[in-house]
């Protein structure tokens, strides 16, 4: 959980701090189940609903709060409720062939291997330690394979589910079709809890570089070509992925590397192959299962459309410079291609129409904004870093959004204080996730900050969650 979750509330607690530093319970939950089986889950469904208190699911990790409980909430760990499995011959008018099944609390590492292990691929986040099947792929789901596949979403088969009044049920294109394609981007911790059926894809590279300008200007083509790359506004390697042989990444970098060359700026280039998408993802993500990223940083973010990449690059340019100037924020993109429009294609198709936020078809890149938790300074710096984000980052950010359905920011990797958050999060989605959210859930049992129809509950001081109104 971020650290300003961590240490949130009237009597912040650093976990790292002072062993003599005494710390307590407050506003986090006083009431947690670690479920191990659906019976365990139909069991807190029924004491949550006796004792009218909501729930708030607990996966992995996450940035935003999300899975932060509030005093007086049950709070379900579904971390233990880890399997994978592959069903060969999966039937369904959407498709015919292999599947994988994930249980709930299943990390991407383990997806990934389980897949390679049967010849098999699965759009699992860069880091290795999130939890593929809710969480992350309810929010829509990004990772190297994103612009050879789509999101994690678009991939989803169906949904087995427990629902607030207790069902069982599978929820996929032909039955409980609205649920499926509420789960399947629109959101998290808000309609039910358990297990995904996931369709795998059937079974690359790493360069530096320093100057964006001659980054940004070749990052169209490397996008036509299909690669997925991810960098960052810093020292740090660019790293490229999803082309296909060492030989048409070299060709692709060429044009990069002759106007670096011309600018006389020094680089180390290194192109690699590994012969499957498994020995890739251990490589630069690993160390497997948990991987090396950071969960503690303030986070916030953008889509930003294709056009703003093609059309309007330079001002892009000076608005990350004025962002890594005028606050403590540094900046990670990921520029993907999710419709997979390279020539010579065909894109692999959602399995179904779904909730994912329709800015994704039109980005090109979202952006990774992270301000670093100080932990030995006091939480007044980390309030100012998340003010700047607030204050500073996103409205800069904002300029570069697109119009219409290209509007958005992701909702797993963004800014917990955004105000238009609906609107950011959902697009017009909105309406429908409410209405699917009334069917399914009308008394609120399961709850989620950012979530559909969060905003009927307030955290009141010291953590209650009471109902507005
Ligand atoms: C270090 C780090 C790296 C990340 N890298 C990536 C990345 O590469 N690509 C990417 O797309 N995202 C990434 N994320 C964001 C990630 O997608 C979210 O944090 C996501 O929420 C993780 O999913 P989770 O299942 O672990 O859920 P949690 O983070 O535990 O919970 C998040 C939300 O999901 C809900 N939820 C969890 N399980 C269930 C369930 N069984 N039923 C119903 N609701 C449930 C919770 O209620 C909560 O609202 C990263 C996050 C971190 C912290």
């Amino acid at each position: 959980m971020s650290a300003f979750f961590q240490n949130a509330g009237s009597n912040p607690c650093d976990p790292f701090g002072e062993s003599e530093i005494q710390c307590h319970v407050n506003e986090h939950a006083q009431m947690a189940v670690n479920v191990s089986s659906v019976d365990e889950v139909h069991a807190s469904l029924d004491f949550a609903r006796e004792h009218n208190v909501r729930i708030i699911i607990k996966n992995t990790h996450e940035y935003m709060g999300k899975s932060a409980p509030a005093r007086g909430t049950l709070s379900l760990w579904t971390h233990h409720l880890s399997s994978s499995e592959v069903i060969p011959n999966y039937q369904s008018q959407n498709h015919n062939g292999s599947a994988l099944r994930l249980g709930a609390g299943t990390m991407g590492s383990d997806a990934v291997r389980v897949a390679h292990e049967n010849g098999l691929r699965i759009v699992a986040g860069f880091c290795p330690s999130v939890g593929i099947a809710w969480g992350y792929t309810q929010g829509g789901g990004q990772g190297p394979l994103s612009s050879s596949y789509g999101m994690a979403a678009d991939q989803v088969l169906e949904w087995e589910v427990v629902t607030a009044d207790g069902l069982h049920i599978i929820a996929s294109p032909t039955q409980h079709t609205k649920l499926c394609w509420a789960l399947s981007g629109g959101g998290r911790g808000c309609f039910c809890i358990c297990h995904i059926c996931h369709r795998p894809g059937i079974s690359r590279r790493r360069t530096r570089g320093r100057r964006q300008y001659a980054w940004q200007e070749e990052l169209p083509a490397l996008l036509d070509c299909g690669a997925t790359a991810g960098y960052a506004i810093l020292n740090d390697p660019i790293t490229i992925e999803g082309i296909q042989t060492a030989a048409e990444m070299e060709t692709l970098l060429a044009p990069l590397k002759s106007r670096l060359d011309d600018l006389h700026i020094r680089y180390t280039l290194q192109v690699s192959s590994e012969v499957n998408f498994y020995n890739h993802y251990r490589k630069y993500q690993g160390p497997l299962p948990w991987g090396a990223y950071p969960v503690g940083q303030l986070f916030g973010g953008r889509l930003i459309p294709r056009v703003e990449l093609d059309e309007r690059r330079h001002s892009l340019l000076a608005t990350v410079r004025r962002i890594t100037e005028e606050t403590r924020a540094f900046l990670g993109f990921i520029a993907l291609n999710i419709n997979q429009t390279q020539k010579g294609i065909t894109p692999v198709q959602p399995v179904a129409d779904n909730a994912v936020l329709p800015a994704w078809r039109y980005a090109a890149l979202t952006v990774l904004a992270q301000s670093v938790w100080n932990y030995s300074a006091p939480r007044a710096d980390g309030l100012s870093r998340a003010e700047g984000m607030t204050q500073v980052v996103g409205p800069a950010l904002k300029r570069h959004a697109g119009v219409g359905p290209a509007v958005g920011s992701y909702m797993n990797e963004a800014d917990f204080q955004l105000e238009d958050w609906q609107v950011e999060f959902y697009g017009a989605h909105w309406d429908i996730l409410r209405g699917v959210k009334y069917r399914w859930d009308p008394e609120g049992s399961f709850w989620a900050p950012l979530g559909v129809d969060s905003e009927k509950w307030k955290l009141e001081k010291e953590g209650r969650l009471c109902k507005v109104g």
